[in-house]
């Protein structure tokens, strides 16, 4: 029997190297180019990355944060993801041993980390992501129940985050007489559904909502001081304001990712703590 810090620390090296993979899923999923067929490359200078430069987190200690053929700085996005990959899968495995759901939670995490970096950046959740994490949804909660439990606990989840944003998204074509909630956020609801079942699923839909409201309402708060300032200046810049360019929205991914996040952790209290405080 492996002792769980060892069992940690491997964690931890399978999640930094699987990292690395998340790394190169946000860069070429939004740009439709192939998640395996050419090596690493510089974004700046297509100078080909040694395989030890690619070490996660060490490699970029080692060229200390710069590209070694052309010297351009490389984001610190990629040892962050790294690291952070390393950091999930081994808090998971030391705390609940080696099992199908610890590697259920892990996969998870690594869905909506990828899905809410990729939507901050490019405003878009590739299908790459969400149909395959409905797919592994699937698959690791069959794993986990025995029987078809696992199964249909993982459709219904699926229904119920899809669903529900999907009727959202037509209630709001309807109010508002324009696309207010994307493809990509219905099918993000309908992958972390996959994994956390109807229930969690919900609550983390509506921990989204929440979360997105205090991000929308600082990101306005921030325009505001920046329309304050322009009206001074001249009032050309009013009018250009008025017209905010329509694809100048905050992107709704990274809080409904962050609220599945929450749901994972703390869905089940805040269930027991409504149904106990209200019912
Ligand atoms: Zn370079």
């Amino acid at each position: 029997m492996m002792s769980r810090d060892i069992l940690a620390l491997l964690a931890f090296i399978f999640g930094s190297i699987l990292g690395s993979f998340l790394n190169v899923l946000i860069y070429r999923l939004p740009r439709n180019e192939s998640i395996v067929s050419p090596p690493s490359k510089c974004p700046h200078c297509g100078y080909r990355i040694h395989p030890w430069e690619n070490i996660p987190v060490i490699g970029y200690l080692i060229v200390r944060g710069r590209c070694r053929n052309c010297q351009q700085r490389i984001s610190l996005q990629y040892p962050i993801v790294e690291f952070a990959g390393g950091l999930v899968a081994a808090l998971v495995i030391w705390n609940t041993g080696l099992n199908w759901a610890a590697i259920s939670v892990i996969v998870l995490f690594y869905l909506l980390g990828v899905a809410a970096i990729v939507d901050l950046r490019h405003q878009v959740i590739p299908d790459g992501i969400t149909l395959t994490g409905i797919l592994l949804g699937i698959i690791l909660s069959s794993f986990q129940s025995p029987g078809f439990n696992g199964l249909f606990r993982s459709i219904f989840g699926i229904l119920a985050g899809g669903g529900s944003l999907y009727l959202v998204a037509v209630f709001g074509n309807f109010v508002f007489q324009k696309e207010s909630m994307g493809g990509g956020d219905i099918k993000l609801a309908a992958m972390f559904g996959a994994f956390l079942g109807w229930k969690l699923t919900l609550i983390g839909i509506f921990l989204g909502f929440f979360i997105g409201a205090v991000f929308g309402g600082i990101y306005l708060a921030l325009n505001r001081g920046k329309d304050d300032q322009q009206t001074v200046t001249s009032d050309e810049a009013k009018v250009d304001k008025t017209a905010m360019p329509e694809g100048n929205v905050l992107p709704f991914g990274p809080s409904l990712a962050l609220g599945a996040v929450g749901s994972l952790f703390w869905g089940n209290s805040l269930l027991n703590w409504y149904l106990t405080s209200f019912m």
